[in-house]
């Protein structure tokens, strides 16, 4: 038997978009504004969902790995920005653990708090550090589902050794989530209710991206 290989490759424009970013990342504010930048641009160019993450050297002000939501166009429920993002961030430095020994700490800048399964993968994941720009509810607003999260997430995280910032460029990070329900992106969540499915294929035959091959 023959079965197919997990791909999630970035979209075409996404090195471009990296390369020609001129503010740097040398704070916590330009990182944030990059993150939520990169999820506008995959609303606009109709590649995924309204969310995305990077991985950074915060010490160093530097890029590891872009993230962005892929989900409906990998066929995949997981290509969610983090997850994309931890993953190229691991294959460029040929581990799975991002807190491994010789590595410098490592952050997670997410366009929206993590999803109940993000913030399963955050520890797993190695990194030091989580910046959030939208918060959860803000994606819930816009009819997303976040998960069964434990309303203390941020001190799980913590009592790992993860330091949680919140509510960083909030107010533009949620505004991508509103302008990507406006256009008609399609809400993809869990099965949650009769009807779930019929919605999400009426949002999807409104919406300009590429559907599963
Ligand atoms: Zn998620």
């Amino acid at each position: 038997m023959q079965f197919p290989d997990i791909q999630l490759a970035l979209p075409d424009w996404v090195g471009d978009f990296c390369a020609q970013w001129q503010e740097g990342f040398d704070t916590e504010l330009k990182r944030a504004a990059f993150v939520v930048a990169l999820s506008r641009e995959n609303v606009l160019r109709g590649t995924g969902g309204p969310f995305a993450a990077a991985v950074f050297d915060s010490a160093r002000g530097m890029l590891v790995a872009p993230g962005v939501n892929l989900v409906v166009p990998t066929c995949c429920s997981s290509a969610h920005a983090e997850i994309v993002a931890l993953s190229i961030a691991q294959q460029i430095m040929e581990t799975h653990d991002l807190g491994a020994s010789g590595l410098p700490p490592l952050e997670l800048v997410s366009s929206t708090e993590p999803c109940a399964m993000c913030m399963g993968a955050v520890p797993w994941s190695g990194v030091r550090r989580l910046v959030c720009c939208a918060r959860g509810e803000d994606a819930e607003a816009i009819g997303m589902d976040e998960g069964a999260k434990p309303a203390n997430w941020e001190a799980a995280l913590a009592a790992r050794g993860i330091r949680v910032v919140r509510d960083v460029c909030r107010a533009e990070a949620a505004d991508v989530l509103r302008d990507y329900a406006a256009r008609g992106g399609p809400i993809y969540n869990g099965r949650d209710g009769a009807g779930e499915k019929s919605k999400v294929e009426s949002r999807k035959s409104k919406f300009q991206t590429e559907d599963c091959r």
